[in-house]
């Protein structure tokens, strides 16, 4: 029976599903692992002194996880540097914060060899692995440099960069060459994956090739879109949950008929915390009459402190909220309330639902789940608006919400007025259209779309070259039935009989073939993609 093994930096099972911390990749995981057989993989979050590469194996919440220690200098150069310092920066377009440090790439490289050492020796012939995000590119690379053949797929949960800021990296050449390793790279959007076939056409000579695979290093690969959703059945049931309904009523209490206006974004400078502030200063100072009718509570737990970016971020943001308050307060009313740390889910559920606004205003976001959150949460008959940047991964599938440009003060006051003054039929409307989408392309068909893909694409990619013949059945078996889940496991890849697998999926450079446009897994989505 194949499993799927997935593997990210951190292993974050949530302990108990109503309870926070946690972002938005470690809700969507842990949500696709109750599903399957296999573990989850990644880092303890602990560091030693020297690195062994044993194993903690445990089971939270139906999950099965599988961690290993680092070093502190892994720990240092990698997540803190290369990780957080270098990649994350950049792949947000923010080049004026981004490390070029080499042992921080040194560090990077070294990890990435360590989990593949540590991973390499638990996995089966029959499994298909799924790493995720900007800490393991080279992760596929290492896994086949010791022979592993399985099926390699790669998720990346922030948006690529455009090759103009992509190859103010140094070695940005190897960086994406070590995604040629995997069989599929998956993007959150149409716009981070127009980036990366624009590197790989322009930069690195590479050409279309058979079913609209990529071919360049002498290798193949399919990159596809799959955005990513929210599970939503678990969602819902918080949002109708006992302690939601109390966060609820309390906030009610707190704000006396006023419109409440709510934004939940880890600290973070690509979230536009400040630009929203400023936002928010620009309508009251526009709107004298909406003044005292306005709250606007900001949840921003601090997150990555030990980064500098991270400590300026959180001391400006502060010195904003209070230059703002002092400026418009009244003795009786404050205009903005910082909250610095997380909170429960469900009670994350009934603040959403007590918020008449929701402003999700990133600079740039591969999705932004909160988006999708505050959409699940709404009353049906009464539902908030939300307020979303048009740089956010979420609004090319969110076209029903407040579409706005975060970098314009005007603009975003603009938007919180309209969405403010937005009567009933209106955000009914709206909020359909958004649910719509929201349910109909949720966690699970995520994650089936994405595996049931991978397995075609090791298949296809693996017979291309001809080689090594194995007999597998890569379709996964779910642990349960449910009748809500597509079926792929009926009318999926095994049906097509044994996949042929090659440990060495290079081609011949001569082979590059006129593109074939492929079937993106926009086509299962009612949401309409957004263009312009
Ligand atoms: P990112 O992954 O960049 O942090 P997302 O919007 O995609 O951004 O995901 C954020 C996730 O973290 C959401 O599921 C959200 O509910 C959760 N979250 C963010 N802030 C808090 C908080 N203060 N308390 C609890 N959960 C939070």
């Amino acid at each position: 029976m194949s499993r799927l093994i997935v593997v990210s930096n951190r292993v974050r099972a949530q302990e108990k599903r109503s309870e926070g911390p946690a972002g938005g990749l470690a809700v969507a995981l842990s949500a696709a692992l109750r599903e399957y057989t296999g573990f989850w993989f990644g880092w303890s979050g602990e560091t030693v002194e020297t690195f062994t590469g044993e194993i903690h194996t445990r089971r939270v919440d139906d999950v099965t996880i599988v961690t290993v220690d680092l070093e502190e200098i892994d720990y240092q150069e990698y997540y803190n540097g290369y990780a957080n310092g270098t990649l994350w920066p950049l792949f947000h377009y923010r080049i004026d914060l981004t490390a070029y440090e080499r042992s921080f790439g040194e560090g990077y490289e070294r990890v990435n060899r360590r989990f593949a050492d540590t991973l390499a020796p638990l996995i089966e012939p029959d499994d298909l692995i799924w790493v995720h995000d900007y800490h393991l590119i080279p992760l596929a690379r290492e896994l086949r440099r010791l022979g592993v053949a399985n099926p390699i797929g790669f998720f990346l949960h922030i948006p690529w960069p455009a090759p103009q800021l992509l190859t103010t990296l140094p070695r940005h050449r190897e960086l994406v060459e070590a995604l040629f390793s995997y069989d599929l790279v998956g993007f959150q959007t149409d716009e981070w994956l127009w980036a990366f076939e624009s590197y790989v056409l322009g930069e690195a000579g590479g050409a279309w090739g058979r079913d609209g695979q990529l071919e360049a290093f002498r290798a193949i690969l399919r990159a596809e879109v799959f955005p990513i959703g929210l599970d939503v059945e678990e969602f819902r049931a918080l949002a109708n949950s006992a302690p939601a309904y109390r966060a609820y009523d309390r906030i009610a209490a707190h704000t006396a008929f006023r419109s409440l206006i709510v934004g939940v974004d880890r600290l973070d400078y690509s979230k536009g915390l400040e630009e929203r502030l400023l936002g928010f200063e620009r309508l009251l100072q526009d709107n004298p009459d909406l003044r005292r009718e306005v709250l606007y509570l900001q949840i921003a737990p601090p997150s990555r402190d030990e980064v500098e970016a991270y400590q300026d971020l959180r001391v400006r943001i502060d010195a904003l909220g209070g230059r703002i308050n002092g400026l418009y307060a009244d003795m009786d009313w404050t205009p903005i309330r910082h909250v610095h740390r997380n909170i429960r889910r469900d009670e994350l559920a009934g603040v959403y639902r007590a918020a008449k606004v929701c402003l999700v205003t990133p600079l740039r976001d591969g999705m932004n789940l909160v988006a999708k959150e505050y959409v699940a949460a709404q009353d049906p008959n009464d539902p908030g608006v939300l307020v979303l940047s048009r740089f956010a991964g979420a609004a090319r599938q969110m076209t029903d919400a407040v579409i706005v440009n975060p970098f314009s003060h005007e603009e975003l006051s603009e938007g919180l007025k309209r969405a403010l003054t937005m009567g009933t039929d209106e955000r009914v409307r709206r909020w359909r259209r958004l649910m719509d989408g929201v349910a109909s392309s949720d966690v699970n068909v995520w994650r089936d779309s994405f595996v049931e893909r991978l397995a075609d694409a090791h298949a296809s990619q693996t017979s291309a070259s001809g080689s090594k013949r194995v007999q597998a059945n890569w379709g996964l078996t779910p642990r349960a039935a449910s009748p809500r889940k597509p079926a792929f496991s009926a009318n999926g890849p095994q049906s097509r009989g044994a996949a042929p697998i090659s440990p060495n999926r290079q081609i011949p450079e001569s082979r590059h073939a006129r593109r074939q446009p492929a079937a993106l897994p926009w086509e299962h989505f009612s949401f309409p993609p957004r263009y312009g």
